[in-house]
């Protein structure tokens, strides 16, 4: 059963507005707009599609705070992590509007034509099924490839956020960008097999849960439609000996609690060798205990409440479960009492496999901590999850950093730095975590014809002879 479509402020469990879902025929006249507009809108300049994409990040910026508040309202990150999403969008907007020309310049091939060339031309419709816990950023790293390139964009978001859809949508409208070539489709998830059936829907992009992505990746399979899956994470944050122990504890703290914990490339197993570990655990362990909990719209406030009581009660049961397996818990574990989702920084130790703290994915503030004796313990221990998403590892060897970028499986090994997304790299992840690739020229490249182009080398202008 569908989810209900509402704004619930999760720091209360307050209800603040219920949407009825679209019906059919409201659905129905959504799709056939988007594939009206689309007919127009693939054949205007890029420079013209450009400069709306710079319209938009001047409005995101202008709004930010406002648009913040709007995020923290409903999905619970904090204040400042809000606004700062606003900023990142503008920023994505910024680097399609400066690169798209370029990356999406045909490509000359010499070959035996006249003239061969690669040029990459838009798909049409393309169905976003977004997740909640970047509710703009999410967003905006598929829409602004995607328009830059000529699609249209049909969002499906996440149940729980139908205001930031909409706001999302008006964006966009303001922006410029013509009618029908960004809409929300304010429906639940049974929707998405109709929309993947739907012949003019072109292609498909989904980021969310590994579930959702199983049951979005056999429905496009079923009508052979391109999909980009970004699924979930258990990212490894390996610490070395000689690692800068300081400056690994504090990024280990932000990169575990980053968005109240909910992000997918959050940092969630933490790999620390025993020459290390002890020292690593105590300040760990005492830098969560001191993290502030509370209204996430209060800018000191380090740790928000998690979104939904769902999510709420699925961790605390995959915390309860990973004691019950052997895990020691050092600090936090349970909801605080109370209303709102609040979890507390917890962190988990001597984490035995199997356990979920060791499997599965920990979608809120849990750290499990595990101790190793080597490198090459270290990396089996980084690639012994289902999933490969990100990795963070620490190390001031040479040897050792060249073994982890080698070895770790993972989308994206950052050494010596917390993972993060960048517009002008590629985001995604191998093995669970799905596959394709968001933003840079390869996320551009997703929602494109790849079109060869090949002209005979004798080809005359229209109505000249041969002989002439
Ligand atoms: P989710 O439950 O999978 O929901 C994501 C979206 O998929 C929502 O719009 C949801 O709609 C829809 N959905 C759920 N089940 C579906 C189904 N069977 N068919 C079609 N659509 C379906 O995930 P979430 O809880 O919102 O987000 C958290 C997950 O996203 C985590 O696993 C996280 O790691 C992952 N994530 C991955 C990335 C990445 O880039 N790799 C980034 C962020 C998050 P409803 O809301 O209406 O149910």
């Amino acid at each position: 059963m569908d989810t209900v479509i509402a704004t619930i402020n999760p720091a209360t469990g307050e209800t603040l507005e219920a949407f009825e879902p679209l019906s059919s025929a409201a659905l129905e006249k959504k799709v056939a707009r988007a594939h009206a507009a689309f007919r127009g809108f693939r054949r205007t300049p890029i420079a013209e599609r450009a400069q709306k994409l710079r319209r938009a990040a001047e409005i995101l910026e202008a709004e930010k705070e406002q648009l913040g508040r709007l995020m923290t309202l409903e999905m619970g990150k904090t204040i400042g992590s809000a606004i700062a999403e606003a900023q990142k969008c503008a920023v994505a907007c910024r680097y399609y509007a400066d690169n798209a020309e370029r990356l999406l310049a045909p490509e000359e091939v010499a070959t035996d034509a006249g003239k061969s060339y690669v040029a990459f031309q838009p798909l049409g419709p393309v169905l976003a099924v977004m997740p909640w816990n970047f509710p703009f950023w999410q967003v905006f790293r598929f829409a602004a490839p995607a328009l830059v390139a000529g699609n249209v964009g049909l969002l499906k978001h996440a149940s729980n956020v139908p205001r930031c859809a909409l706001a999302i949508e008006d964006i966009l409208r303001r922006a410029g960008f013509p009618e029908g070539v960004f809409q929300a489709l304010l429906v639940g998830a049974s929707a998405v097999p109709r929309l993947l059936a739907d012949p003019r829907i072109a292609a498909a992009t989904l980021t969310g849960s590994e579930g959702a992505g199983r049951s979005v990746g056999a429905e496009a399979g079923k009508h052979l439609k391109k999909v980009v899956l970004e699924l979930g994470g258990s990212d490894p944050f390996i610490v070395l000996p000689s690692a800068d122990l300081n400056a690994a504890v504090g990024t280990a703290i932000r990169a575990r609690i980053i968005n109240n914990g909910q992000s997918c490339i959050a940092a969630k197993r933490f790999i620390v060798h025993e020459a290390v570990a002890p020292e690593f655990e105590q300040r760990f362990v005492a830098a969560m205990r001191r993290l502030r909990v509370g209204d996430p719209m209060d800018p000191s406030v380090d740790v928000g409440p998690l979104a939904t009581p769902r999510v709420a009660a699925e961790l605390e049961e995959q915390v309860r479960a990973s004691v019950a397996a052997g895990a020691l818990l050092l600090t936090g574990g349970k909801r605080l009492k109370g209303p709102g989702n609040y979890f507390p920084p917890t962190v988990l130790t001597d984490v035995p496999s199997p356990s979920p703290a060791a499997d599965e994915e920990l979608f809120g503030p849990v750290a499990a901590v595990f101790r190793v004796t080597d490198i090459d313990e270290a990396i089996h221990r980084a690639n012994a999850t289902r999933f490969g998403l990100g990795a963070s590892a620490w190390t001031r060897d040479a040897g050792e950093r060249e073994r982890l970028i080698e070895e770790i499986e993972a989308g994206q090994v950052f050494i010596n730095g917390m993972v993060v997304s960048d517009p002008r790299l590629p985001f995604g992840g191998v093995k669970m975590s799905g596959f394709g690739r968001e933003l840079s020229s390869y996320g551009l490249r997703e929602f494109v014809n790849v079109k060869t182009v090949w002209i005979a080398k004798d080809e005359r202008p229209r109505g000249v002879p041969a002989t002439e």
